[in-house]
C-alpha cells in the first residue's frame, strides 16, 4: 500500500477532502525549492478516546518555523488546532501520526516568484514506532555520520523546514547503506548534533546530556523527557557531547514524536550498555507511554482530547 492510496480525508486549506483528491500542481513552488513548513505531530488512545499530545507546543513551533523562513501562515493558530484534532476525528483514528504542511503554491516560479500563496494541509493516518516495533524495545545501532556537517550559518535548524531534511536524508542514506538503523549527524565543530529526525541523548554517571539548542531542531519530545528526568531527581546538561564521549557512555537514547523514545545500543560498532537499551532509558520511555496514554495526571493538560465527529 502506497501512501496516496490511503483511505481517508485530508484537510486542504480550510476544508477536507478525500485522500485521494489531496492533490497540488507539479509546479508547486514548495516542490522546487524546499520552502515549507511542518510538523509530525500524534494522538494516542486513552481511556476517554484519542487524545492529541502537546497540540499547542506543536502548532506554536509550526507558526514559529513559518516566522523563521518569513512565511505567513493564512490561518489563526486554533483553527489549525481544530484541523488537526477534525483529521484524527475524521478519519476515524484512536491512534494517529499528524502531519500538518504549509507550504508555497503553483501561483509563480522562480526564486525571486512574488506572487505565491501560502497553502496549508494536514493529513493524518496510523503509524506505528517509526524505528520500527522490535526496535523500541530492544534498541538500535546508528552510525555517525561523516558528511554533510551543520554549519549553523548556513541554515535555520531550529526550523522545521522541509529544505533541512536534505541534510538528513543524506546522513540516513549513508547509515542505512552500510547496514545501520539511523545516523548521527554532527556540527561544523564535530560535537554530536541529532539523528536525522530525532534529539540525542546519553546517559553518564546517572545523569543526561544532550546538545544544546544550536544546529538541531528543539524537540517537543527532548523538552518532555528532560521533565520527566527531573521528576526522577536526574539532572540533564544541554552541553557540547564528542564522539569519543558517546563511544564511552553508559547510556543512550533518540526521541522524537515519530521515533518517540528509542534506545541506541550501538554506535560505530562500539557497544553502548554492553548491547542492551540501558534502565534510565527503560524508565524514562516506560513514563513516556504513561504519560501519552493519559495515565500520568501532573501532564494531563499536555493531552487535547479529541471529540468523536
Ligand atoms: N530533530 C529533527 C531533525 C526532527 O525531525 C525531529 C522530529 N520532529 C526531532 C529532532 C524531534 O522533535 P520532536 O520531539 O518535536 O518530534
Amino acid at each position: 500500500m502506497i501512501m496516496s492510496d490511503l483511505q481517508g480525508q485530508i484537510w486542504m486549506d480550510g476544508t477536507f477532502c478525500d485522500w485521494k483528491d489531496a492533490k497540488i500542481h507539479i509546479l508547486t513552488h514548495t516542490l522546487h525549492y524546499g520552502t515549507g513548513v511542518f510538523e509530525g505531530v500524534r494522538a494516542y488512545e486513552t481511556e476517554s478516546g484519542p487524545a492529541i499530545f502537546r497540540l499547542k507546543d506543536h502548532t506554536d513551533r509550526l507558526f514559529n518555523s513559518a516566522n523563521l523562513v518569513g512565511m505567513q501562515i493564512p490561518f489563526e493558530k486554533n483553527i489549525i488546532m481544530q484541523a488537526q484534532c477534525e483529521a484524527v476525528s475524521q478519519n476515524n483514528l484512536k491512534n494517529a501520526y499528524i502531519r500538518p504542511l504549509c507550504f508555497y503554491g503553483s501561483e509563480g516560479m522562480g526564486l525571486r516568484a512574488d506572487n505565491l500563496k501560502v497553502h496549508c494541509a494536514i493529513a493524518a493516518w496510523d503509524w506505528g514506532p517509526y524505528l520500527g516495533a522490535e526496535q523500541i524495545i530492544n534498541g538500535i545501532r546508528v552510525k555517525v555520520s561523516p558528511f554533510p556537517k551543520r554549519n549553523p550559518e548556513a541554515m535555520i535548524y531550529k526550523a522545521k523546514a522541509t529544505g533541512n531534511y536534505i541534510n538528513s536524508m543524506l546522513a540516513l542514506k549513508d547509515a542505512l547503506s552500510h547496514g545501520y538503523d539511523e545516523a548521527l549527524i554532527l556540527g561544523t565543530d564535530n560535537s554530536v548534533n541529532e539523528g536525522s529526525g530525532e534529539n540525542f541523548f546519553l546517559v553518564k554517571d546517572n545523569k543526561l546530556v544532550t546538545p544544546k539548542l544550536v544546529t538541531v531542531l528543539d524537540g517537543i519530545t527532548r523538552k518532555t523527557i528532560i521533565q520527566l528526568a527531573k521528576d526522577l531527581d536526574i539532572e540533564t546538561l544541554e552541553r557540547n557531547i564528542s564522539v569519543d564521549e558517546v563511544y564511552e557512555c553508559d547510556e543512550a537514547f533518540f526521541t522524537g514524536t515519530a521515533a518517540e523514545v528509542t534506545p541506541i545500543i550501538e554506535v560505530d560498532d562500539n557497544k553502548i550498555n554492553n548491547g542492551l537499551p540501558g534502565p534510565l532509558t527503560k524508565q524514562l520511555q516506560a513514563n513516556y507511554f504513561n504519560l501519552i496514554r493519559g495515565k500520568h495526571d501532573k501532564y494531563n493538560e499536555w493531552l487535547t482530547r479529541v471529540e468523536k465527529k
